[in-house]
């Protein structure tokens, strides 16, 4: 006997037929034996409906009573779950955001979790009762219902699960799992059996829209084994838990984000604190920022591109324009007609052949790519949008995701699971967390071990990055952060890390390419040191970038890449700069100095 959440979302609770279904299940799950939470979503397109009503209403709804109309799908929803439940012979109660207790901060729209008081549902689970929670919605502390973001309810689901300590969180969708792909999108995709909370985050926080990606960041801090499953069938579903697959092949996933948008900043001053400014004004305004590159300084001048959602964008051009006004120079870019596909799986930590495979498949559908990101368990690309699916497709084929024996699949080197020290850490600090949403930073390293490789002015056309880095790989050198940029004046420039051992062998291997195309430029500088900050959360705190940036340009500290994703931070910076760069985050963050 233990204690399960059961999150049902839109599509299942769509009609009274679907509601009976839910309660069904939720019924059989009491009746052996366990203690039953569900969490419920507002039926079908409900959600989209009352947004379209508010437009029709108001050019400019206000965000307070938007949130109060929102809420009102789910509200539907619970009460129509718990009569069914009653027909169905068991007792529920339904409770709104409110009536459980669930405490948000004041951001409408975007509100983030503080605290869950257990209490109220412990007393009905007790008295025998299936308590049925409105998902997405909570409280401020003004009294104020807030909303949790679109999708929010699957954060409810793992919220409630965490502050319950629940055997286990299950998500019924309308899909058999989380699959390779989106199945709307690529028809071959696979379902996968199981996947660790590192890839769901990105993948979901890189667009797999199937989970909403604040919900594992409570999965991974609180340890909630998290299974999504099909609403329509008994199928087990996917797992979703601290370590995936041993034998998991070297991409695990991919996701698409069709509306990206890319903002480009040049002529800046090339000097530290540059990247503190543009950060800040982002961070004010809370807008996650992803694909960040810095092209090297000419003449003086620095140019930063990102990219944002391209809901977005138009504040990401306030905050760009507020940071040039600043910094007393500079020129603001953007482009909408583009999409990001990211690669995720935790078995190319290691492995120098997936980027270069990525590359070379995209070349030869003739897709090209305008800027590449790389972090340890991923790889974005940012595409022409009218090739999105086509490109994603033909990644999908590259990798082989569509290959139902998975045993034919290459198989990646998983890192070892992380050192009992490490899980220790956060387990710690999440203890001590003020509010449950709070980020998580549990360390800050330094790696006096690598060199930079930098190409400017390639030619800005399909294949030249699979031909660099297929020459790389065969060589067998391992790269680990790959950033690409094409600049305003359509020169492309890559920069690559690699260790300092390997770093003679791999410019002799990218040298004769550089040979070939005309204008290109070969640079390096053997000795840079890499900073790497972990934690939970580290791209959804929009305020990460800021706080780091801050504190590196304090320190008086340039830095030369940077690399972001939802459990790593890292930047590039000269190496002698490491130490004080370290110490400086060490202090930023309030890290421990063991
Ligand atoms: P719910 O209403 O149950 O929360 P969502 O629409 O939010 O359902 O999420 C399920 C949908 O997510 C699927 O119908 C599918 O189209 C989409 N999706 C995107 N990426 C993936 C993926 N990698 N695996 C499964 N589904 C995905
Ligand atoms: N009803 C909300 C939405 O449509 C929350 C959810 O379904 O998760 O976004
Ligand atoms: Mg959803």
């Amino acid at each position: 006997m233990g204690l399960i959440v059961q999150k049902f979302g839109g599509t299942s609770v769509a009609s009274a037929e679907k509601i009976l279904a839910a309660a069904a299940r939720a019924v059989a799950a009491r009746r052996a034996g366990h203690d039953v939470v569900m969490v419920v979503s507002a039926r079908g397109k409900k959600t989209d409906e009352l947004i379209r009503l508010a437009a029709e209403v108001s050019e400019d709804p206000p965000a307070r009573e938007m949130d109060m109309l929102l809420s009102t799908g789910e509200q539907e929803s619970v009460a129509l779950m718990a009569m069914a439940v009653h027909e169905l012979g068991e007792t529920a109660v339904s409770l709104t955001g409110w009536q459980i207790g669930i405490a948000t901060d004041s951001l409408h729209s975007k509100a983030r979790i503080r605290q869950i008081s257990a209490e109220r549902m412990r007393s009905h689970l007790d008295e025998g009762r299936i308590v049925i929670a409105c998902g997405f919605q909570g409280v401020d502390d003004d009294g104020n219902i807030t909303t949790l973001g679109r999708g929010g309810s699957d954060t409810t689901a793992t919220a409630l699960a965490a502050a319950l300590a629940a055997d286990e969180c299950q998500i019924y969708t309308d899909v058999e799992g989380v699959f390779t792909t989106d199945p709307r999108i690529v028809s071959d995709a696979r379902k996968i059996e199981t996947l660790s909370y590192d890839e769901m985050l990105e993948l979901a926080s890189l667009g797999a829209g199937v989970m909403h990606s604040r919900s594992i960041e409570f999965a991974k801090k609180f340890r909630v084994p998290v299974r999504v499953r099909p609403s329509f069938s008994d199928a087990p579903g996917t797992l979703i838990a601290p370590h995936g697959d041993e034998a998991a092949p070297l991409v695990t996933g991919l996701a698409l984000v069709r509306t990206e948008a890319r903002v480009t900043l040049c002529g800046l001053p090339d000097r530290p604190g540059v990247m503190s400014v543009v950060f800040e004004k982002l961070s004010e305004r809370k807008i996650p920022v992803d694909m960040v590159v810095q092209n090297v300084g000419t003449a003086g001048k620095a140019e930063v591109s990102f990219t944002v959602p391209e809901d977005d964008l138009a504040g990401a051009l306030t905050a760009a324009k507020g940071a040039i006004d600043d910094l007393g120079a500079g020129s603001v870019r953007s482009g909408t007609n583009v999409a990001k596909i990211s690669a995720v799986g935790e078995g190319m930590r290691s492995h120098s052949g997936v980027a270069s495979q990525m590359f070379r498949t995209l070349s030869d559908a003739g897709v090209n790519i305008e800027m590449i990101t790389t972090s340890d368990i991923k790889i974005s690309v940012l595409v022409d949008r009218d090739m999105a699916e086509e490109a994603l497709a033909a990644v999908h084929r590259g990798f082989r995701l569509d290959d139902r024996s998975s045993r034919s699949l290459p198989v990646g080197h998983r890192q070892p699971a992380p050192s009992k020290n490490m899980a220790m850490v956060e387990a710690e600090i999440v203890g001590r967390l003020a509010n449950m949403e709070d980020l998580v930073v549990s360390e800050a390293d330094l790696d006096e071990q690598q060199s930079r490789i930098t190409i400017r002015h390639l030619p800005d056309r399909p294949g030249v990055s699979a031909d660099l880095f297929e020459a790389v790989a065969e060589g067998d050198v391992m790269v680990d952060m790959i950033v690409q940029n094409v600049s305003h004046q359509g020169n492309a420039e890559v920069s690559l890390t690699v260790s300092r051992q390997d770093v003679d062998r791999c410019l002799l291997l990218v040298q004769e390419l550089v040979s070939q195309w005309d204008g290109a430029e070969l640079s390096h500088d053997r000795a840079i040191d890499k900073l790497t900050v972990t934690g939970i959360g580290l791209r959804s705190h929009t305020g990460v970038g800021e706080t780091m940036f801050r504190a590196l340009s304090e320190a008086d500290v340039n830095v030369q890449m940077i690399n972001t994703s939802e459990v790593r931070l890292a930047v590039v910076v000269s190496a002698d700069q490491g130490q004080n760069a370290l110490q400086s985050l060490t202090a930023a963050f309030a890290l421990s100095t063991e």
